[in-house]
């Protein structure tokens, strides 16, 4: 998708500090963060919601977090723990419409989220 920031960034156009690179997914560091770890970890191919996700997106999704819970432990999270976050749409304050986890670690995070 050409005006998509993140496949920008998945093409290199936009830097980022890449952490994670492999033939499904794209893991960076997010611009503005919201713990000492908060890490973006998207899909390679375009999806703008979780709404538009089919059972075709299982493995996809299924990819995502597993490789969140690897940079995870690398980041030395495993023990203290972390959050797994995927906002859809406006009530959940998605901004950034290729879908994407956000793993957040290195502070207490409270609950519920707000
Ligand atoms: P969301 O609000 O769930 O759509 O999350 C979008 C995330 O992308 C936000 O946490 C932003 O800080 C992050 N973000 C926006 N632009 C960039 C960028 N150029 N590089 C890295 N992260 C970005
Ligand atoms: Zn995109």
């Amino acid at each position: 998708m050409p005006d998509c920031l993140f496949c920008k960034i998945r093409d290199g156009k936009i830097p980022a500090k890449v952490i994670h690179r492999d033939d499904t997914c794209l893991a960076f560091d997010d611009i503005n963060p919201q713990a000492p770890t908060h890490v973006i970890l998207i899909p390679l191919v375009h999806v703008e919601t979780v709404n538009d996700l089919t059972s075709e997106h299982r493995e996809l999704v299924g990819h995502l977090t597993v490789a969140a819970a690897k940079v995870a432990k690398e980041r030395g999270h495993a023990d203290g723990g972390y959050r797994l976050v995927m906002n859809c749409n406006r009530d959940a304050g998605q901004t950034v419409f290729h879908i994407h986890l956000h793993l957040l670690a290195g502070r207490p995070l409270l609950w519920p989220p707000g």
